[in-house]
């Protein structure tokens, strides 16, 4: 055993099927009186009925979160939130919507409440995001942490299929990583298998039968596991991978995650065999780098960036900036491996089975 620091992270988790009907018992046990409601456009319905539920102590609803927190989104919603006399944030969605009310704890040290109804996992973060002038800074702080977590699958059955495979490939991955991760620790890497597990036989399940109320909450289980790895311990290649392809070239966030996990796992497969083993071990016995490929391409996600719109022209670009502002990776980021690198990106693009190399 390694020697390791594990720092417990706050959260109330309340779980299981039906679970928003105490909703306003937790919003009491925060101590607020004026909840303002968060969602994206597209869920404004169930944000609405959310916000019923509440009676009078919903102040609105805020139905305005976009992907990666625009400043300008963040600034309006917190200066709603001070409008309406808001005491406490509920963000009812996926990571977009958690990131707002991040953004709003931030910068109000409002409290929030999340209703997670993707895999993305945000929810069990203290990493928060906003961009400006297209870039986007991130940065952890407790204060962003929701303090009250409540996961309920029925919110998560009208989630599309081919989304819910693509969000869960993106959970799959924060565990992945965190299995290898520089500041590991081995309750984390007990979560970390066990969400893997969890996301990989619910997601055939769901795809078969997208309204099966227990492959929906065993991917809410994997969700929540995998989401607390990622607020837990450190990322590597992947996630840098990654958050250059969405930052850059902006390619869509889960489906990006999907594309690259498993070629970034084969880049890294020599240097973390104990890792690699656990998350085989997950998977049912098969390799993890070909195992994550072929649950992705088995349940109809995509495999290329091609498919994703990156043109070749950008796969030496991707890789050039993925070389700059070097990090810690288990095999690591360097001159010596620039070259496998771009064969990364090179098979990624191409949607190619990974190749250890
Ligand atoms: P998302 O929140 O952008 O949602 C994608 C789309 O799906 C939106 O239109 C949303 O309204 C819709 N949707 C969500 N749940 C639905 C449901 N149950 N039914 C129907 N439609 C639904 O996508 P995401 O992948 O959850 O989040 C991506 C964002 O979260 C990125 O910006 C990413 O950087 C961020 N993120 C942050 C962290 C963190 O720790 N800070 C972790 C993971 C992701």
């Amino acid at each position: 055993m390694h020697d390791f620091v594990y720092q417990a992270q706050a959260a109330r988790v309340i779980f299981g099927v039906g679970s928003l009907q105490y909703l306003e018992r937790e919003i009491q046990l925060l101590g607020a009186e004026r909840a303002l409601v968060l969602c994206t456009p597209e869920q404004q319905e169930i944000a609405e009925q959310v916000a019923e539920l509440l009676g009078k102590r919903a102040a609105g609803v805020y139905p305005k979160a976009v992907m990666h927190v625009p400043a300008e989104t963040a600034a309006a919603a917190v200066s709603e939130a001070q409008r309406v006399g808001a005491d406490c944030a509920i963000a009812v969605g996926g990571g977009s919507t958690t990131g707002l009310g991040k953004a709003i704890a931030l910068q109000s040290g409002l409290p929030i409440l999340a209703i997670p109804t993707t895999y993305a996992g945000s929810e069990m973060t203290p990493i928060y995001g906003i961009t400006e002038n297209g870039l986007k800074k991130t940065g952890r702080d407790p204060r962003v942490l929701p303090r009250t977590v409540i996961y309920d699958a029925n919110l998560s059955l009208s989630l599309p299929v081919a989304l819910s495979v693509t969000s869960a490939m993106n959970a799959i991955a924060h565990a992945a990583e965190g299995l290898y991760a520089q500041d590991s620790n081995p309750v984390m890497d007990l979560m970390a298998e066990e969400g893997i597990r969890a996301l990989a036989s619910a997601i055939p399940l769901i795809k078969a039968t997208p309204h099966d109320l227990t492959a929906r909450s065993d991917a809410l289980y994997g969700a929540w596991l995998c989401g607390t790895v990622l607020g837990n311990v450190g990322m590597a290649l992947h996630h840098k991978l990654c958050h250059t392809l969405g930052g850059s070239f902006n390619l869509p966030h889960a489906e990006v995650h999907t594309v690259i996990l498993p070629h970034a796992m084969a880049f890294n497969s020599a240097a973390a065999p104990v890792a690699m083993n656990k998350i085989s071990r997950a998977l049912g016995g098969a390799p993890a780098a070909q195992g994550l490929y072929d649950l992705a391409k088995n349940n109809g996600a995509p495999t290329s960036l091609k498919e994703l719109g990156m043109t070749l022209q950008d796969v030496d670009k991707a890789a050039h900036i993925a070389l700059q502002n070097p990090y810690w990776n288990p095999r690591p980021i360097a001159a010596e491996n620039a070259d496998a690198i771009k064969q990364l990106f090179q098979h990624a693009w191409e949607g190619s089975a990974p190749v250890l190399v």
